[in-house]
């Protein structure tokens, strides 16, 4: 594919010139076990369409059932999003054909969602809170999924074949809107990116969904105008669709504004039109002109009753709801006593699930975070990985830290222990085993190390008799070489005091 060149302007002069305004649609995926209106499975990854029914496949005559489940976490979404919950919402139906899609339309809320007018406070990297309001949150059903043959990229330009699976078809989505987002200025990509991290924590803490935006589960369609400093009335958007990761929402985002800017300085007008977001070089594809909603000649869908959601329900599912991310991240911060300097560190390393797991399984937050974010962090780095993409567990760090304090390992050992568990040689006692590497506990063998280190160094002894006690170093070294490492030095320490006073 020849890379499509772009008039881009420089993101310093854009904001000199511009206010970019921004509106983000986060498509969650539920995981359910079934789908929104069928009892077909939503298992990921199955055998192209082996979870499909006359619901799914839009056979004639089939009734589409509403999944409770599904309700009940839209509406624990919504309320923790803080949004009103609707008493009453209802599914209309969305006209448009696509081959994906066999019904020719796709139920969703349209007038009646089920959560509205809410507000997510995100956190940016250097601390500051920003408030995104959501508009509303509403239900709807995913479309199936279309794979391109033969073209590049993926995409369905130049493909000669394509092919349709249906197990995707039905399955519970919640689409948040946000309001548009304004007076971000430069910051827009950051906050584009803190939001869709923060919503993406969210549900994930609430159970929902496995927030896996690698496997689709969240889908970002990233809405950007800009309008020239000074003016009122918005801009006209550009929307760019299915953006697959915290990245490329960020990229996303500044492409475009390098991109309208650019356009209209060469006076030219900004179309409302989707675009598609390309992985490969962070450019962004015009694709259709955009609908009004008019087009999708949206009306109530009539075989499915309004939702209702008395208040008391309401109320009991608002008593479920976890401790949320960010203020479990306050109090945890609060008991480590980490300044927030230290906390939002450890929060960018990506080490807080790391520690707090490792916390879990016994350690304590000083030791935890002495691995995370130094010896572990560097192993992360040197192996271009994330942390949690390390091949060695909290809990086989925890029993690392423990066998330390046992006094089992030296931090040394502990060190060599990890790098076996890194390496894939088994979990920390295998390793343990294999290598050898308890700390020798036997007094007479170190004592005979001990022994003769001190009959090698004469020099030593002497100063150390004329009262200068700080030069054992030197014999605690060869008493470690000579255990190759796996004497406790503060075992050392006290036989060198005892055979010197
Ligand atoms: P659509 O049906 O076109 O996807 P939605 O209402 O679902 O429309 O989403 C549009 C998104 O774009 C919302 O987040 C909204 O706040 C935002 N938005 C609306 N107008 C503008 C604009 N002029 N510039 C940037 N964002 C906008
Ligand atoms: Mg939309």
């Amino acid at each position: 594919m020849t890379a499509t060149t772009y008039d881009l302007m420089d993101l310093d002069e854009v904001l000199e010139k511009f206010d970019p305004v921004m509106g983000l649609e986060v498509h969650v995926e539920l995981a359910t076990k079934t789908k929104m209106f069928s009892a077909s499975s939503a298992e990921f990854g199955d055998a192209p369409n082996s979870n499909v029914d006359p619901v799914s496949l839009g056979l004639p005559g089939a009734l589409p059932v509403v999944n409770a489940k599904g309700v009940e976490w839209a509406i624990k979404i919504g309320l923790a999003l803080n949004c009103s919950i609707a008493e009453s919402s209802r599914f209309a139906r969305k006209n448009y054909f696509y081959p994906d899609q066999p019904k020719n339309y796709q139920i969703s809320q349209y007038d009646e969602p089920i959560a509205y007018e809410g507000y997510l406070d995100v956190q940016l990297e250097d601390g500051t809170e920003w408030r995104v309001e959501i508009e509303r949150a509403h239900m709807e059903e995913d479309t199936g999924k279309l794979t391109h043959l033969g073209g590049s990229a993926g995409r369905i330009h130049g493909a000669t074949a394509s092919l349709v699976d249906c197990n995707r078809a039905g399955i519970p989505l919640i689409e948040v809107v946000t309001k548009p987002i304004e007076g971000a200025g430069e910051r827009a990509p950051e906050v584009a990116k803190a939001y869709v991290s923060a919503l993406r924590e969210l549900v994930k803490s609430l159970g929902v969904s496995d927030a896996r935006m690698d496997q689709g589960s969240i889908r970002v369609d990233s809405n950007l105008s800009l309008r020239p400093i000074g003016q009122q009335e918005f801009g006209t958007r550009t929307e760019t669709k299915n953006i697959n990761s915290l990245k490329s929402v960020e990229q996303a985002v500044r492409f475009e504004m390098m991109r309208q800017a650019a356009a209209i300085e060469n006076g030219e007008t900004i179309r409302q039109e989707t675009r598609h977001y390309q992985e490969t070089d962070g450019t962004t594809l015009a694709g259709r002109i955009k609908e009004t909603a008019e087009d999708y000649r949206y009306f109530n869908d009539p075989d499915l009753p309004p939702v209702i959601a008395p208040a008391e329900w309401v109320e009991e599912i608002r008593a479920t709801l976890p401790e949320l991310p960010w203020i479990r991240r306050a109090r945890i911060q609060q008991e480590w006593k980490l300044s927030d300097a230290e906390m939002r560190d450890l929060v960018n390393a990506g080490a807080f699930d790391m520690i707090t797991e490792t916390v879990e399984a016994g350690a304590t937050s000083d030791e935890a975070r002495s691995w995370w974010v130094s010896y572990l962090a560097k192993k992360a780095k040197e192996a271009e990985v994330d942390l949690d993409a390390l091949a060695v567990t909290p809990v086989q760090i925890a029993r690392v830290v423990a066998l330390i304090n046992e006094g089992k390992l030296t931090n040394k050992l502990g060190r060599q222990a990890v790098d076996a568990v890194l390496a894939g040689e088994g979990n920390v006692d295998e390793v343990i085993a294999k290598h050898g590497l308890e700390v020798v506990r036997d007094d007479g063998a170190i004592e005979k190390a001990v022994d003769e280190a001190l009959a090698a160094n004469p020099g030593i002894v002497e100063k150390y008799r004329a009262g200068n006690t700080k030069v054992t170093g030197a014999i605690v070294g060869a008493v470690m070489k000579a255990t190759r490492g796996k004497a406790d030095p503060a075992q050392v320490n006290k036989l060198i005091a005892e055979k010197l006073n």
